[in-house]
């Protein structure tokens, strides 16, 4: 800002209306505070818009799933699916432990709901529990899977199934490891895997049989 443009070392007798002149710089500084105010209330409102809109995205990737969802049909559902695959994802029915294809599966990639093909659960979230069925520490997304409490065994149990098209995947522990502390046990017949591109030779189907052989 511009500084007093009178040579300065005058001392002068005037009086102080005289030195109204002399206030000049004064005006100047509170006309630069009234700036910096001014600037500093636009830093504030666009940080909170920044925060905003990034709220807004996250908010925008927690969209329920099952929103414009078709459900299929039970005769799609039998004509698409094994009997075993169609028992477990329908009626809650529990697969052999040790004796399905994805217990010990440690390729990489991406395990899907096998009625829909909604992403569930990572690879790099699977864990080994000693149980015989694929066990996972976490979901893939907040809301990609949903529960409810079941009595199928005469205590409570958390069910979970699949939060588009609501297909039994199996059930969740708090015995699980960290960061959580949950143990996701599922069915491997409610999941299809789908190995990352840089490992995948080819169709997900391919994948899914090769997976099968590496467990033997
Ligand atoms: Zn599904």
């Amino acid at each position: 800002m511009r500084c007093n443009p009178k040579p300065m070392g005058q001392k002068s007798s005037q009086t102080p209306a005289a030195r109204g002149v002399r206030v000049l710089p004064r005006k100047s500084r509170s006309t630069v505070g009234t700036l910096c105010l001014i600037f500093g209330l636009m830093s504030i409102a666009c940080t909170q818009l920044t925060g905003y809109s990034q709220e807004s995205g996250a908010e925008a990737e927690e969209l329920d799933p099952s929103v414009g969802y078709t459900p299929k049909s039970p005769r799609e559902l039998q004509r698409s699916l094994t009997k075993l695959q169609f028992d477990v994802t329908q009626n809650a029915a529990t697969e052999p432990a040790f004796k399905n294809r994805y217990w010990n599966n440690k390729r990489v990639g991406v395990y899907r709901c096998v009625v829909c093909s909604l992403p569930l659960f990572e690879s790099e979230t699977k864990f080994k529990s000693g149980t015989g069925w694929p066990s996972f520490f976490k979901p893939i997304g907040k809301k990609s899977v949903a529960t409810k409490t079941d009595y199928i065994l005469f205590y409570p149990r958390t069910e979970v199934h699949c939060a588009r098209c609501k297909a039994h995947l199996g059930h969740v522990f708090d015995d699980g490891p960290q960061p959580t502390g949950k143990r996701y046990c599922m069915n491997s017949a409610s999941l299809q895997f789908v190995a990352k591109p840089a490992a995948e030779d080819g169709e997900s189907n391919k994948t899914g049989d090769q997976t099968s052989d590496d467990q033997k």
